[in-house]
């Protein structure tokens, strides 16, 4: 079989088309951008009571949002300390809240919205040698001090009952952490989002913005507020958001429908797998019984030569049983990460909002930024306030930030595989 041209999720997802904007329309609250984030942002607002018009430039969920690995995962994409660092103790113990709240809030979200997208959990942090397994340990302690208890270490010997595979070192098993399918979550969002009043509209890029008022190829929309959710997607909209993320492309392999005897040698336990790399490998089994397997980082967004052949080698590192296999989904997306890997939400005036840069780790978080962005508008930015207080700072390089990036990254791939 040849690989399939669209993605696994759009080829198991129920997708309705909808309208293109045709004219001018006046609301409270413009969205710009149809992935996780704008939507969330869309149905929250809508709920309480504003008049939300929602822009996407192709699909709902043609970005990340209908692309990614599918792992929703506790925390933020760096340690908390990290964080610390930036916000003092106090705040750092709120932020730490929000994101268990974010986990939360998709769990209910999910039940409410879209109990067909296979949400599961149980999810094993990975680690490929000593140091990463010490560095997992202390983080793991980490997560106990503050408050969270869930997370228990295990060694090599007992990893064998998690997942069929010699390749690890040990793990942190995270029982609240999980998977889902996150086009039919979001997809399930956007009809939440319907009923509550908003209106999105697809195929309609905003082409230019000036104040609260959006132009886009057939309409204008005159609005209170604009929030702009476009993420790594954004381009040249609006510099200022764009010189903050940089978009690294990752791929994914979906395979053929795998049999029950070799589902029950690979995964003993249903969990979502990472790696601890920085240039990771993270991998779960579908509901239909196919094994998800992202890997990489890119600086373009060519899709690499040979890529089947390279994720199939590292598909069989892991599992030496899975030579044979085929291939029968592959696509890349773009991940938007900030310089520190926080996520950037705030405003760029009074009724200017936006949210980005959730490094790779937005599945749960884009559902938070869109709530407390709407908290914002209607009635208390004090969390708003507390994501500002968080500087991010542009790339530096203008248009040689890639290559710079480039050049860090692969030192990164060196120490991950020498383990300094
Ligand atoms: C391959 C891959 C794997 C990932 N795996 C995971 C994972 O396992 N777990 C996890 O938590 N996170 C993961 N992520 C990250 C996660 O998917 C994102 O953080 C999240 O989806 C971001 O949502 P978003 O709505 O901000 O952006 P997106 O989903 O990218 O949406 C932005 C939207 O804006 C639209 N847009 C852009 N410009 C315009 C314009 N001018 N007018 C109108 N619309 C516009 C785009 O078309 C796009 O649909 C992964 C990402 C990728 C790419």
């Amino acid at each position: 079989m040849t690989v399939s041209p669209i993605t696994w999720y759009h080829a198991t997802a129920d997708i309705s088309e909808r309208n293109r904007l045709n004219g001018d329309l006046r609301c409270d609250v413009c969205v710009i951008g149809g992935g996780l984030t704008g939507v969330s942002t869309a149905l929250n607002c809508a709920e309480r009571g504003l008049n939300v018009v929602l822009l996407e430039s192709e699909t709902i969920g043609f970005g990340a949002s209908g692309r990614n690995g599918g792992q929703v995962v506790q925390g933020f994409a760096v340690d908390i300390a990290v964080i610390e660092q930036y916000v003092g103790k106090e705040s750092a113990r709120i932020f730490f809240q929000m994101a268990r709240e974010a986990v939360d809030d998709l769990k209910e979200r999910t039940a409410r919205h879209a109990p067909e997208a296979d949400l599961r959990f149980g999810y094993l942090h990975l680690t490929l040698n000593n140091q990463q397994f010490k560095t997992m340990q202390s983080f793991c302690a980490a997560l106990h001090a503050w408050g969270y208890t869930g997370p228990r270490m295990i060694t090599r010997s007992e990893v064998r009952d998690w997942l069929g595979s010699d390749r690890y070192f040990g793990a942190m098993i995270d029982p609240e952490s999980g998977q889902i399918h996150s086009l039919r979550y979001l997809l399930g969002l956007a009809r939440g989002a319907e009923e509550a009043g908003a209106v999105l509209f697809e195929h309609s890029a905003a082409r230019k913005v000036k104040g609260t008022i959006v132009q886009t190829d057939a309409g204008v929309v005159t609005a209170k507020h604009i929030v702009y959710c476009c993420n790594a997607y954004l381009g040249k909209l609006e510099s200022k958001l764009y010189s903050k993320i940089m978009p690294i492309a990752s791929f994914i392999s979906v395979t053929e429908q795998l049999s029950a005897s070799l589902v029950a040698a690979i995964f003993p336990q249903d969990v979502a797998v990472a790696d601890c790399n920085i240039a990771l490998d993270y991998f779960r089994l579908t509901h239909d019984r196919r094994l998800l397997f992202g890997s990489g980082a890119s600086y373009s967004a060519i899709t690499p030569p040979g890529l089947v052949h390279t994720m199939k080698r590292k598909i069989v590192r892991i599992f030496p049983e899975m030579g044979d296999i085929t291939i029968d989904y592959q696509w890349g997306g773009l991940i938007g990460i900030t310089i520190n890997r926080i996520p950037d939400i705030g405003r760029l005036s009074n009724n200017t909002f936006y949210a980005h840069g959730f490094s790779g780790h937005g599945i749960a978080l884009t559902g938070f930024a869109g709530k407390i962005i709407a908290e914002a508008i209607t009635s208390s930015d004090s969390r708003l306030k507390l994501f500002e207080t968080v500087r991010h700072r542009p790339f530096p390089g203008g248009w040689l930030r890639t290559p710079a990036l480039m050049a860090g990254m692969s030192w990164a791939k060196i120490r991950d595989w020498l383990s300094i």
